[in-house]
């Protein structure tokens, strides 16, 4: 072949392609190599601690109980590539307002006690697109799993809190058993049931000054009761699922445990002394003083008027 022959300008272009292609590698590789591991990431190390003490309270019986926690995109960024999608999975809801927005959800069927041996097959991160409809996993469920069937009730919690609290990023379902024994033996009536509740326990109506709400049984796993819980997530952060269990939400995983803790402590004094003779309770004027000493509002209409 004569040198003529040669055409310099297409071998200048395969050259250009390939240094495109290799500098383009060389570019992924270094991404890679700069991110960091996920498992490290301290709202990852916080949901797997959670996850693990909510199993070890015995909340969360084999696959009982679901948690989704919000991640603002900053806190992704150094761990994953937002661009890789790995599958796309319909939620069958909708949550307009929430499209862009990334949860890390326990899976479902996942055993909250498997979440700390093996937290990449038992949660993922996804992030929700056309009007809630479709979640994009970004991580995790690499069993070919996918998130809770709660997620409903998770999402349009999530969705009724942000209205009343943007701060919020936290809803935690599990089954705490005497939350649960109440259910079976004291009225369901709200105002009841979180009169009950303050009177066991002094710190009561500091931590949950709303109260708590609570739903009939419901068929879990539907449409209708996310719809009925994210309702009544529109004035207290703890929903009561009758002969169930219990919904809390909150602005981190350490509030939103302490609030069903709480309640949970004061449902357990209620099932050891409700077959007893009560000589004694917290008042409600002894409830008042501790609205003033905490400067906080009790759920209107829910004490006695204070005496002059
Ligand atoms: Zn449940």
């Amino acid at each position: 072949m004569a040198l003529k022959d040669i055409n310099f300008d297409e071998i200048k272009g395969v050259a250009k392609d390939v240094a495109g292609k290799v500098g383009e590698a060389a570019h992924d590789t270094v991404e890679k190599l700069k991110r960091k591991d996920i498992l490290t990431a301290p709202f990852m190390v916080e949901m797997i601690r959670t996850a693990t003490n909510m199993y070890d309270h015995g909340w969360d019986e084999r696959n009982g109980g679901n948690i989704s926690l919000m991640v603002d995109e900053a806190e992704l960024t150094d761990y994953l590539d937002l661009t890789q999608v790995i599958r796309e999975i319909p939620t069958g809801f909708d949550a307009p307002t929430l499209d862009g927005k990334y949860f890390l959800v326990t899976g479902t069927g996942k055993y909250f006690k498997n979440v700390q041996y093996a937290p990449e097959v038992n949660l993922g991160l996804i992030r929700i697109k056309d009007s809630g409809r479709t979640a994009e996993l970004l991580w995790g469920y690499t069993d070919g799993g996918k998130f809770t069937s709660e997620l409903p009730a998770h999402l349009m919690s999530h969705a009724a809190r942000l209205e009343v609290n943007p701060e919020n990023r936290v809803v935690m379902h599990c089954h705490p058993g005497n939350l649960l024994a109440m259910t079976y033996v004291h009225t369901l009536d709200e105002k009841a049931f979180t009169r009950t509740l303050w009177q066991m326990c002094t710190e009561c109506i500091v931590v949950f000054p709303e109260g708590v709400n609570v739903l009939p049984w419901m068929l879990c796993g539907t449409n209708s009761i996310g719809e009925a819980t994210a309702e009544k997530m529109k004035t207290a952060r703890l929903v009561v699922w009758s002969q169930h269990g219990i919904y809390g939400s909150g602005k981190d995983l350490d509030e939103t445990f302490g609030l069903i803790e709480t309640a949970e402590k004061a449902a357990e004094i209620y099932m050891k002394i409700a077959h007893l003779p009560l000589l004694n309770t917290i008042t409600d004027e002894d409830m008042w003083l501790l609205c003033d000493r905490f400067e906080l509002t009790p759920r209107e209409g829910y004490l006695a008027p204070r005496q002059a």
